[in-house]
């Protein structure tokens, strides 16, 4: 069923045959339903600015650093970057409203996909480009004994942020010092599917968010899936099809 696209991938990259040894989760849309509380502190403080982002347009934003979204519409509406104060003064009213919001959900579906991956034998790996202490606090909360310390890479570890093939290059060298053929990547964004798509792994789009499709399957992903249940129900013959390759 998913033997095409495997062999595109592979064609596409020049390897023989795919060897996973892990997988590669991002974070925010992924393991947690954290994405509605992102966008709306975004959309609020960029009103309060001045500047317009709708929350949709936010989910396309999803993985740049602050600042970077910051000078995008600065540049945008203004023709210019904003002073490092500015950078400063906005980000912290997204902090502070995003602090207040909700604590997000684990990700409906993410239990059931992680239990097939650690029952094929393969270790879990997360890349997130979030640097809050409490949000990876809470990883270990509502995913106890699913990453070890030494298999995170998080804002700390890497000098570029995502769409930068950096945070994914980090991963597979944490995960064992694999090749890209080595891993996959899950991946709800539009720049983390860039991202992933530039380190060489195959990477599954897992569409969470209300992008449509499209914008994932043309930032480069190799899958797509509508949920993290729905990875879940095809993993088994997704798992028997990246194996089949290693024949
Ligand atoms: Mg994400």
């Amino acid at each position: 069923m998913f033997q095409t696209q495997i062999l595109q991938y592979l064609r596409q990259h020049g390897f023989q045959r795919m060897d996973t040894r892990t997988v590669m989760f991002d974070m925010d849309g992924v393991l947690f339903d954290s994405m509605p509380n992102h966008s709306r502190s975004w959309n609020l403080t960029m009103e309060h600015f001045g500047f317009h982002l709708s929350e949709s347009e936010a989910y396309m934003h999803e993985g740049r650093t602050g600042a970077s979204t910051i000078n995008i519409l600065s540049n945008r509406e203004r023709g210019h970057d904003a002073t490092p104060e500015e950078i400063e003064e906005i980000y912290g009213y997204k902090s502070m409203l995003f602090n207040a919001c909700p604590p997000a959900e684990p990700m409906q579906g993410a239990n059931d996909v992680i239990a097939k991956v650690k029952a094929s034998g393969l270790t879990p790996v997360l890349v997130t480009g979030s640097g809050q202490r409490s949000l990876l606090d809470k990883i270990n909360l509502s995913y106890p004994n699913v990453f070890s310390p030494e298999h995170l890479v998080t804002a700390f570890d890497v000098v570029h942020g995502k769409p930068d093939p950096e945070p994914y290059r980090m991963g597979l060298k944490k995960g064992g010092h694999l090749h890209p053929y080595q891993s996959i990547i899950i991946e709800n964004a539009p720049l983390g599917v860039e991202a992933g798509v530039a380190a060489g792994v195959f990477t599954i789009a897992v569409n969470t968010g209300p992008l449509p499709d499209h914008i994932l399957l043309d930032a480069g992903a190799n899958l797509l899936f509508h949920s993290m249940q729905e990875l879940a129900t095809h993993w088994d013959s997704l798992y028997a099809a990246l194996v089949d390759t290693q024949a």
